[in-house]
């Protein structure tokens, strides 16, 4: 339900996005589902994931399109990128992933003004990604789980 009323919402300029971005202590952080920052990026858990462990990378500013990206922009995006599929390796051994970005709300974003790719990991005979689509197959306490290993995870080495 809060996805499809944010729908109707005007892009002013704020998302769910920008507040994970500007999330500045752990506890801001572990609300918003923000597994890490950097310069450039912010890592979050999908709260309406395609299967668990489904990842968005966004660049910190409030952009929707490539070509409103700096070079450091893009280049981090995929670092981080890189990074969260090396974190999912170790902490849930998905078999394959599926990685990429809706540019556009005719094109399944949904949250067109600020552009994110998404990190699905995959296995072996598990459901069709489309056909999972729209149906939330997470329990929020799955989800809280998976964050606090995922945050343990990335600081040990
Ligand atoms: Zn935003």
């Amino acid at each position: 339900m809060q996805y499809i009323r944010s729908l109707g919402k005007p892009d002013n300029g704020k998302c769910f996005l920008c507040d994970a971005s500007s999330a500045t202590d752990d506890q801001e952080r572990a609300e918003r589902l923000v597994l890490w920052q950097t310069e450039h990026s912010v890592v979050v858990i999908n709260c309406f994931p395609y299967t668990n462990g489904h990842l968005l990378v966004c660049p910190r500013a409030h952009k929707a399109d490539f070509d409103e990206l700096s070079t450091e922009e893009m280049l981090d995006l995929q670092t981080q990128t890189a990074e969260a599929i090396r974190l999912l390796k170790r902490a849930i051994s998905p078999q394959g992933f599926n990685v990429g970005i809706n540019l556009g709300r005719c094109a399944g974003a949904g949250v067109p003004g600020h552009l994110h790719q998404h990190i699905v990991p995959r296995w072996n005979g598990d459901t069709n990604f489309m056909g999972v689509i729209g149906e939330v197959r997470v329990v929020p306490e799955a989800m809280s789980r998976l964050y606090e290993q995922l945050v343990s995870l990335r600081t040990t080495p």
